[in-house]
């Protein structure tokens, strides 16, 4: 298989890059000590099409290719892991399902503003008790009329705090959850809409990944998305193109340690040599480097069968289960890095992450 990447991809690649560094790279410290979603680059990002690349063009989309997706993420992620979580998970399991299943009005009615980045789309699957187990799910809508009345306990929700438009998992059946797995829209600032906690989460605070509640809030039925009992469907579609996302998002996260790691070993003299010049410490850095290509590469065929209509769900999750793996050594290099450098250990990921590159 050729991954050589097309002159459009370049250019897309190199566009998110210089993105990145100009805009992000000197608030990404920042944000991430002040938890604050930086909505001054969120609207520099919407002309981009950041926010709508897994959009069709018919509603402001940029349709974009799965391997143009996992770059633009890449980059991003590489400089500010936060906001590559914020478009990863916005495109991934809203607009991207919501494209897919949504119907004609649906489609008209969010798509356009989602893809701009004028409204942040979060998707509430995970509860307090249904997390691996999403079948476990409590959350209920019940019917009255014309709408749902929706009673709802969700938890790790990315972009909660600032999200507009919402993909809520819940059962319509209570005394079978699995036939009435459906999933709603919901609007923010409907009555009984609540955001909850935020998550203290490490490097990604400028994520504001938090849990929403729902009392008693009355979702018109049109907001229904597909039919009753699609919800479990519509969920897996979307977090098969998340678990791409996820893993270029740990792409860029590995490289710009492993690039950290290789500039420090470089700069650092010991015994009279630089670190490279240490064989141990090769190792170290090539046995990195290898696990991060070998995680692109698997990273980008998973994108390359998805865009070939690929159905494989099992593919799909190889990259980002073997994430940990690259990320893991790096994170290790680098906090080896850090003793060396006598940076105290209570130092944040992000600090790291930004270490001249
Ligand atoms: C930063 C962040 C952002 C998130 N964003 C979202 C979001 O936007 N929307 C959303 O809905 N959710 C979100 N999640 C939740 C995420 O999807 C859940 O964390 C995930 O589904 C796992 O659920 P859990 O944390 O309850 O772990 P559990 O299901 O309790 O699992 C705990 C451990 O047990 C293991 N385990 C579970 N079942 C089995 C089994 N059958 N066999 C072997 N091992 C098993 C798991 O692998 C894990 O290691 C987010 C989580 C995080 C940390």
């Amino acid at each position: 298989m050729d991954f050589t990447l097309s002159i459009q991809q370049k250019q897309i690649r190199r566009m998110a890059r210089q993105f990145a560094k100009a805009e992000l790279a000197l608030i990404a410290k920042e944000i991430d000590e002040e938890a604050r979603f930086p909505w001054e680059v969120v609207e520099k990002m919407g002309p981009l099409n950041f926010f709508g690349m897994q959009a069709p063009r018919k509603y402001g989309g940029a349709e974009m290719d799965s391997i143009s997706y996992c770059l633009v993420i890449e980059e991003i992620s590489g400089v500010c892991a936060a906001m590559g979580l914020t478009i990863a998970v916005h495109n991934s399991v809203v607009v991207y399902p919501l494209s897919q299943f949504g119907n004609e009005e649906q489609k008209a009615t969010y798509l356009p503003s989602l893809a701009a980045g004028e409204k942040i789309g979060a998707f509430c699957l995970t509860e307090p008790n249904a997390g691996s187990d999403a079948m476990a799910i409590e959350s209920t809508a019940v019917r009255e009329g014309d709408s749902y009345i929706v009673n709802a306990n969700k938890i790790f929700v990315t972009n909660g705090g600032v999200a507009d438009t919402l993909i809520l998992f819940v059962s319509v059946n209570p005394d079978d959850v699995k036939k009435g797995f459906s999933a709603i829209l919901v609007e923010r600032g409907t009555p009984g809409f609540e955001v909850g906690l935020l998550e203290n989460s490490c490097g990604v605070r400028a994520n504001p990944v938090s849990s929403i509640v729902l009392t008693d809030c009355r979702v018109p039925k049109a907001n229904l998305l597909g039919r009753e009992g699609d919800g479990f469907k519509i969920a897996m579609a979307g977090l098969d193109t998340g678990r791409i996302g996820i893993a270029a998002q740990a792409m860029g996260i590995s490289q710009a340690a492993l690039d950290a790691s290789l500039k420090y070993a470089k700069e650092r003299i010991q015994f009279r040599v630089p670190l490279a010049r240490h064989q141990a410490i090769q190792m170290m850095l090539a046995d990195m480097g290898t696990m991060v290509e070998a995680s692109r590469l698997l990273t980008l065929q998973a994108a390359h069968i998805r865009d070939q209509g690929g159905n494989s769900p099992g593919l799909q999750q190889w990259p980002s289960s073997l994430q940990p793996a690259p990320l893991q050594k790096c994170h290790r290099w680098v906090y080896k890095s850090m003793e060396v450098m006598d940076i105290p250990k209570t130092t944040r990921l992000s600090d790291i992450f930004e270490m001249p590159g």
